[in-house]
């Protein structure tokens, strides 16, 4: 006789097994266990009556209440999950909300001393509750009047219409199953002894209460993991999202909305209120205008709004919703560009300060160039006379001499020394002399070109190095230079009448006939200094003022 029964439970067991394990939602799976919880009053009414022996109809009576607990913390669950407040609340919450539930189920299991059922004529299908009873039912309408409570709480506060049609739903169903269940109670349990039993009523309840749930889960595609799965994602996105019908009524916002506008769903939405007031109006005119203008474009406008303590910059972007060739809404999204922002902003400082220090190292490089250029011509240059010293003439030379001689290109030197120079020094002093240097210096460089060179060798001593040039065209030169100095009267401060100076010149001619080319270029120039130098004597010697011509 119990193979059946064991055969069902096994085969139960095994449809149970497989609404676990398979991929379906937990929230399908609690509902699977609601729904199961559901079936198990009716099944346990039929049971008590169809078997006699008492110790089965008490479990069967014990069952169906334990059921009752488990449902009555089903429902309060349910009823959070309807209003909206948790999808899945969490459990330490669950546990809490079953305390009391669970504590009733005690009692049902252990029915101390028959306080909670005792049997009548032998059985409990006729059957007396006891205080317990009472106790355990205070319970369950406690649990009742608390999802009462949340779907009060829901149907006052500002919740989306889709949750307000959904808490009106299942009220209807708690109405309807505790007006059965309580005349359950009254008419088979309070009036028992006056009346018939009626039988089936609370299970009457259940059944209405779960086609209203059945209504309430297929209309509203609560279960659906799409929506589900949508509103988790708009609601945890970063962005900021809204969704206008085509009468620009909000159907949609999510979270990352609220800190800039303060908009709900059902409003109608104006584009205007959104934008910062600080903004410049030509821009934000604009965005209005393209938005009401052509709703059918893509519009976006960046703009900053300021918070308490910092400001966030926005990018908006408008798009149409299109179904076809209609629009039937537009999707507003809010991009928080700031961090964005901030690290542009923090590089373009970088950048003009890089700037600036690389300003500043052009100019120190400008000034190292300039100061450069100074000691290169301080180190070339004689600082008395402004002329070229030894030092870059004999460098120079050094270079020339030996280009000439391997191009076979004539040039001349002469050296140049003041006559009696000392007697100026001493009748008039070290800096007459020196000025008469000077003037001596610019008479010579009157008759100069450019490429020639003209240094100063020593005291009142100078050396001009004439390139391309032969013994003839220097011989017309140095007459000129002397003549110059000569009648250059130098009209030296303090001193009258101005002094009269001559000079004398020896002449050294390279033409490309006498070139050697056996030695090197310091020894080759030094033979040169020491031939025209010799020249320079001799015209001293023959009496000053004069120009003694040699030719190598
Ligand atoms: P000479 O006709 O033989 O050349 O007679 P001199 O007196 O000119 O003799 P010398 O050329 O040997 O004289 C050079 C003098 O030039 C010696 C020195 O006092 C003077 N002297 C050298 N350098 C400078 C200078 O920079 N400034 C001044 N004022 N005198 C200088
Ligand atoms: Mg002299
Ligand atoms: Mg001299």
């Amino acid at each position: 006789m119990w193979i059946d029964l064991i055969l069902f439970f096994l085969l139960f067991a095994l449809f149970a097994y497989v609404f676990v394990t398979v991929t379906i939602t937990n929230l399908h799976k609690a509902y699977l266990v609601f729904h199961f919880s559901m079936m198990v009053w009716p099944f346990c009414q039929f049971a008590i009556k169809a078997t006699e022996n008492s110790k089965f109809q008490l479990f069967y009576v014990k069952l169906a209440f334990v059921d009752m607990s488990m449902l009555t913390i089903g429902w309060l669950l349910f009823t959070l999950f309807l209003t909206g407040r948790s999808l899945f609340p969490r459990r330490k919450v669950t546990f809490a909300i079953s305390v009391p539930a669970l504590f009733a189920a005690l009692i049902v299991i252990s029915n101390p001393n028959a306080m909670f059922v005792s049997p009548l004529d032998g059985g409990y299908i006729q059957r007396a509750y006891g205080p317990l009873f009472w106790l355990c039912i205070t319970v369950f309408i406690g649990y009742v009047v608390v999802s009462l409570y949340l779907m009060y709480l829901a149907l006052a506060a500002n919740s989306p219409p889709r949750i307000k049609k959904q808490v009106k739903q299942v009220l209807l169903g708690i109405v309807v199953m505790t007006a059965f269940i309580l005349s359950d109670i009254f008419i088979n349990v309070v009036l028992l002894h006056s009346q018939e039993v009626i039988p089936g009523l609370t299970s009457i309840g259940i059944l209405l209460s779960a086609i209203i749930f059945v209504i309430a889960i297929h209309r509203d595609k609560v279960f659906d993991i799409v929506t589900i799965a949508h509103q988790d994602i708009i609601n945890t996105i970063a962005h900021g999202i809204l969704v206008l019908d085509d009468n620009e009524t909000i159907v949609e916002i999510n979270q990352s909305l609220r800190p800039y506008v303060d908009l709900h769903v059902g409003d109608h939405f104006d584009i205007t209120s959104i934008l910062p007031h600080h903004e410049s109006a030509n821009k934000t005119n604009l965005f209005i205008q393209a938005y009401q203008e052509y709703p059918l474009e893509r519009t976006e406008i960046e703009v900053i709004y300021h918070h308490i303590i910092d400001r966030s910059y926005v990018h908006i972007h408008a798009a149409p919703i299109m179904v076809g060739d209609t629009m039937v809404g537009r999707i507003i999204t809010f991009q928080d560009m700031s961090v964005l922002r901030r690290l542009i902003d923090e590089t373009n400082l970088q950048n003009q300060i890089l700037q600036e220090r690389n300003r500043s190292l052009i100019a120190i490089q400008q000034e190292l160039f300039e100061s450069n250029q100074k000691l290169e011509k301080m180190a070339i240059t004689d600082s008395l006379t402004n002329c070229y010293n030894r030092h870059y003439l004999t460098q120079q030379l050094e270079l020339e001499v030996m280009k000439n001689m391997n191009h076979q290109i004539p040039f001349t030197l002469l050296l140049i020394d003041i006559d009696y120079f000392k007697s100026v020094n001493d009748n008039y002093g070290h800096l007459v002399g020196d000025q008469v240097i000077c003037n001596t210096v610019e008479a010579i460089k009157q008759h100069l070109r450019p490429r020639d060179i003209l240094a100063r060798y020593g005291g009142e001593e100078f050396i001009i190095y004439l390139p391309n040039t032969n013994q003839t065209q220097a011989s017309i030169l140095a007459e000129r230079i002397k003549s110059t100095v000569e009648s250059k009267k130098m009209i030296v401060s303090q001193i009258k009448p101005a002094l009269s100076i001559t000079i004398s010149i020896g002449l050294l001619a390279l033409d490309k006939m006498s070139m050697q080319h056996s030695k090197d270029s310091k020894s080759t120039l030094n033979e040169l200094f020491q031939s025209v130098d010799e020249a320079l004597y001799q015209a001293k010697r023959e009496g000053r003022n004069r120009i003694v011509s040699v030719a190598r």
